[in-house]
Order: C-alpha cells, then structure tokens, then sequence
C-alpha cells in the first residue's frame, strides 16, 4: 500500500525518517548501459524520475498483482524518446492477467492519443538479456504462482509465502538476497520478518534485504532488532552485483 498508509497515523506512518517512506517495490537493473526494471508499480512515473531513466530498454514482471503492474501505461514517454516497443517478459499466467487488464493496449480499437508499445515474451526458464543471464525462480504468494530472479550474486524475490526446494538450489551461494517480509504479524500470502529470517538462515546468502515492507515496520527500530547483515532495504537503495 506504500508507507505512509493513506489515512493512517501511525508512528512509521508519521515517522520523519526520510528511509520511512516507501513507493510500491520495484528494481531497477543497469548494465552495459541498459535499463531493466522489475515491474512497474502504480509509483512508476515517480521512481523512473527519481532514478533518472532516460531510457528503458526491458521490464521483467513477478507476478500481475495490481502494486506491481498498474505503471505499465506510463512506459509510453520511452516508446516516443526509443520510437519502439519494451519487451515486457512474464509468465503466460502474468501475461494474460496484463492483456486481461490493458485491455485497450491489446484490442485494436482505433485511438487518437499514445498507447504504451510493449512486445510480450513468455518466460520458460533462464534466458539472456543484453548479455546477462537472468535465472527465473518460482514461488508461492498465497495460491498465486510468482517469479523471482536471480541475476549473478544477486536475487530479487517478492510477494511470495513459500518457496519450494527446487527453487532453493537456484538461490545458494548469494551475495544478495532482496527478499519480502511484509510485517511480524503472520499473513496468508506474504512472507513475514520470523519467515524471511529463517530462509535467509537456510540459503546463506552473505547480505539479506527485506522488501515489501508494510507500515508495522519501522525502518531504524526494525534493523536494530535484525542479525548483522539483514537489513530492511529502502528506496533509492543501491547494490552492485556481480553477474
Ligand atoms: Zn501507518
Ligand atoms: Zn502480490
Ligand atoms: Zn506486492
């Protein structure tokens, strides 16, 4: 719901602490001059301009929940600048949810204004893009299948309550592991603080980073409470991998 929570007063909520204030999760990947974004959140607009994106060459989805999909129409200003389409990749389910909810971008209705220009590819399995392996890594978010990723010593894994072994194998060996823990209070379809700690337990990776983080957490008093190299990530944070 991002933090502060509309309408709520809470202290994180109230709480100056610039690390307080959190936009919808979403990552941005850059290399080989390259601009990759894992999903765009309904903060989109807001994050490619804080981030400074001039250009936007892919977006990888994890799953089409509405916090994680509803910027797509805000791509269209780099279909003009790259006078071209964005490869958008996702499963086939996250596929037809986005056909499903942009509707207009994929019927033919004639149009007067700009549409946002996306090419669709189904992810199966590992793929290369601009000379990077991405390595796809499914989970559960309650009943709804998910997609991590994993590129080099990094792995990007939201939204998701298990993870099954095969996808374990694909996270050993880590520098980084950016992965959800929405709250301490247990929740259906998210991973909490307890749940995260005892993955991160399991995969060793060398730093954790928990994401998704809802409005119980506050950013200082939850980090002084943590192991030494989990940490609650933030906006604007900045992580160099090796891939
Ligand atoms: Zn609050
Ligand atoms: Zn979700
Ligand atoms: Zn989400």
């Amino acid at each position: 719901m991002g933090v502060p929570t509309l309408g709520c007063h809470c202290a994180v909520c109230e709480s100056e602490d610039p690390l307080d204030k959190r936009t919808r999760p979403s990552v941005l990947l850059t290399y080989g001059g390259r601009n990759v974004v894992i999903d765009t959140t309904p903060d989109f607009r807001y994050q490619a301009m804080r981030a400074r994106i001039d250009r936007l060459d892919a977006v990888l989805y994890t799953h089409a929940h509405a916090d994680h999909i509803l910027g797509l129409d805000d791509i269209r200003p780099y279909n003009l600048k790259q006078k071209g389409n964005v490869p958008i990749y996702g499963t086939r389910e996250t596929l037809d949810t986005l056909k499903r909810q942009f509707a207009y971008i994929f019927d033919d209705t004639p149009t007067e204004t700009s549409l946002p220009g996306v090419e669709l590819h189904e992810i199966n399995g590992p793929f290369e893009l601009f000379g990077a392996k991405i390595v796809p890594v499914p989970a559960m978010h309650g009943p709804t299948p998910v997609l991590g990723f994993r590129i080099g010593g990094a792995a990007y894994l939201t939204d998701f309550s298990r993870v099954p072994e095969s996808s374990k194998t694909l996270l050993q060996g880590l520098d980084d592991l950016i992965l959800d823990a929405l709250r301490y209070v247990p929740h259906p379809t998210h991973s909490n603080v307890e749940q995260s700690l005892a993955l991160v337990q399991e995969l060793k990776p060398k730093r954790a980073w928990f994401t998704h983080i809802c409005h119980d957490l506050g950013h200082a008093e939850t980090n002084a409470r943590l192991p030494e190299n989990v940490l609650l990530a933030y906006d604007g944070l900045q992580i160099e991998a090796a891939f």
